[in-house]
């Protein structure tokens, strides 16, 4: 019940929450007025006041909490209660003010941490790119899309080549910058609507959100020049393979999906190091049998002259 409260609270824009918030405060605030001067009621006021707390920084969240107070001592006059000391009336008020405050600080602090460590454990540390768990997220949700709308997609796996030796060439951290990269040209080469993950070790892998196989070959062909043209005007003597697969109709499983495309790159491997290989599969069940060969017409593209 929690969760699905706070995934609404998440979900929606936050000038509707900031609306909720004040149409709560108006609510709780007349319901206190109504109740009379017999009922406790200030803790309620604490409801739109960690609604705001939670979304919104000090900047939106202090004013806010000022607000509910004023809310409430003005109830609290309303209803005729008349102070005895003007001093410690005045404390009363501030005291809670703080109270609010302290509540609304707490909870932003709470979401914020909350993001952080959600972020960290969807993205890859070097790179700033979804890691593998986020990527199989991802691509599980655009696969059922294209189920749904019998859409075509695309997987790429994208490996450096040698990099083992690069590393020995140039140093961990050298390797590490080359990575960097490689993430940085890849992002800067795919639709918003695609995604780029880093797999793992010197391992990429792109979805290709509705291209059909000619343009995705096409596609895969201009990600690799441009990588290899940014790589190369760093100075850095690396190439990279990209195998790719394009599925007319969505498979029935991810995994086996990812499975394929990892064979089609590793055929590249073998084939011709630095090149792009393409294919595409017309038959949703091809893409579940494993040990299925690769199709007939499989073309290995040649490297673009940037690559090395
Ligand atoms: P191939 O062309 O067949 O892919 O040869 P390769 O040398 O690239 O072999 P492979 O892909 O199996 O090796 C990946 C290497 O990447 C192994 C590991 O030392 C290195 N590596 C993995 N993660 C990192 C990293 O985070 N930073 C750096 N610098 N190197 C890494
Ligand atoms: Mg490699």
């Amino acid at each position: 019940m929690i969760s699905r409260i706070l995934g609404f609270i998440n979900a929606a824009d936050r000038s509707s929450v900031l609306s909720i918030a004040a149409g709560l405060l108006i609510v709780i605030a007349l319901l206190d007025y109504l109740s009379g001067d017999g009922l406790a009621s200030s803790i309620f006021y604490l409801i739109p006041v960690a609604l705001v707390g939670w979304r919104f920084d000090i900047r939106v969240s202090g004013p806010f909490a000022l607000v509910a107070t004023l809310a409430w001592v003005f109830v609290t006059l309303l209803l005729g209660v008349q102070p005895e000391n003007l001093l410690f009336a005045t404390w009363d008020g501030f005291s809670r003010f703080i109270v609010y405050l302290i509540f609304a600080l707490l909870l932003g602090h709470v979401r914020r941490s909350l993001d952080q460590a959600r972020e960290m454990a969807l993205t890859d540390h070097l790179t700033g790119l979804a890691n593998s768990r986020y990527f199989q997220e991802l691509a599980e949700r655009e696969l059922e899309h294209c189920r749904r709308h019998g859409r075509p997609f695309t997987l790429a796996y994208i490996d450096i080549d040698d990099f083992k030796d690069v590393n020995d060439k140039i140093g961990h951290s050298g390797g590490d910058r080359v990575i960097q990269s490689i993430a940085t040209a890849l992002s800067g080469s795919i639709r918003r609507v695609d995604h780029v993950a880093r797999q793992g070790g010197d391992e990429f892998m792109l979805f290709l959100h509705e291209v059909d196989g000619e343009q995705a070959e096409q596609v895969l062909q201009l990600i690799h020049s441009r990588v290899s043209q940014a790589l190369e005007n760093q100075g850095l003597d690396v190439s990279l393979s990209i195998g790719g697969v394009t599925w007319a109709t969505a498979p029935r499983s991810l995994d086996a999906a990812i499975h394929t495309a990892d064979r089609v790159m590793y055929q590249v491997k073998r084939m011709e190091k630095g090149a792009v290989l393409h294919r595409t599969i017309g038959d949703p069940n091809l893409a579940l049998r494993s040990d299925a060969p690769p199709p007939d017409g499989d073309t290995l593209s040649p490297a673009p002259e940037s690559s090395r």
